[in-house]
């Protein structure tokens, strides 16, 4: 039976919510150097995540999703405003963050093991604890199976699986996860949507995860910030009150499809009236 709380089960465990990501007034534009002008690419953006939150940003394309993430991963610098991570500012790409990316960033030559450690060992970990470490997360991945195999070898599915694999083997306490599963098709997509949900709760990180998929923020999300069209601005933030573990059938339960309605009617509050390229996806069945 699905069952909704009004209190997320985790909230029951942290009893204080611990910030543990906050970004106050943070505009970043970019310079044409060229043509000596300037655009705006995030404008005032405030909003703070817990320890342990799973954070879903829905917009459309050219709102600064991707520019928002680089800024946590410490890859660019805002024009203004403040991102501090546990307390103190962000000054550039650190441990305690792990980026993963549409395209799984594996190295071709190496194994899914080797890909897995590799993390570790730039990190100066020593070889076999990087392997018992890398070996642990690949089994969190359900890729025990592959450890020797190259990614030449596996699905995209897996390969996705692998690339998060090596996210997680470094601990980082901020998983900054750009569309990680666009790149797949639908079946794929919905399955990895359950794996990511099962490794998010035994690994208990905070996410940042940016998605088009209207129902894969609600189904993944303990809260779904809705961007505005650019400049990228918060035009809503949605509370995702479902409790966990969910099952991907929640997707046809009536409060699922109004927060996939509620999602929707704020993105198009946010669009400019110019012609945008971004096509929501709603559930199965929603679309017509
Ligand atoms: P999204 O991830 O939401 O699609 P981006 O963060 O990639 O959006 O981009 C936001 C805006 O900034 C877009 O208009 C894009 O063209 C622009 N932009 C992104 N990266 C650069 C760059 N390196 N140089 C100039 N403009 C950029």
């Amino acid at each position: 039976m699905v069952c909704f709380t009004h209190v997320h089960p985790r909230e029951h465990n942290l009893i204080i919510s611990m910030t543990h990501l906050s970004l106050a007034n943070v505009t970043a534009s970019y310079v044409n150097k060229r043509t000596a002008t300037s655009l705006l690419a995030l404008q005032n953006i405030t909003l703070t995540i817990n320890e342990g939150e799973f954070v879903a940003i829905v917009g459309p394309s050219g709102c600064g999703k991707s520019t928002l993430l680089n800024l946590i991963a410490g890859l660019q610098a805002p024009q203004s405003g403040e991102i501090l991570l546990n307390g103190k500012p962000i000054q550039g790409p650190g441990r305690d963050r792990a980026m993963v990316f549409q395209v799984p960033a594996l190295l071709p030559w190496r194994t899914v093991l080797a890909n897995v450690s590799y993390g570790l060992e730039l990190q100066g970990v020593p070889p076999l604890e990087a392997k018992k470490r890398a070996l642990r997360f690949i089994d969190l991945v359900g890729l025990s199976d592959f450890a020797q195999s190259f990614p030449n070898e596996l699905s995209g599915g897996m390969q996705q699986r692998a690339n998060l694999a090596r996210a997680l083997a470094v601990e980082p306490s901020l998983l900054l996860m750009d569309e990680p599963l666009s790149a797949l098709d639908a079946i794929m997509r919905e399955s990895m949507q359950a794996e990511i949900q099962r490794i998010w709760q035994e690994s208990r990180q905070s996410v940042l995860y940016v998605t088009h998929q209207i129902d894969e923020a609600i189904f993944l999300a303990d809260r779904v910030i809705v961007m505005s069209d650019r400049p990228g601005r918060i035009e809503k933030i949605i509370q995702v009150r479902l409790s966990r573990p969910r099952q991907l059938s929640i997707k046809q339960h009536p409060s699922f499809v109004q927060l996939s309605e509620e999602i929707w009617q704020s993105l198009q509050q946010g669009m400019s009236p110019s012609p945008n390229s971004f096509v929501p996806v709603f559930p199965k069945g929603q679309n017509n």
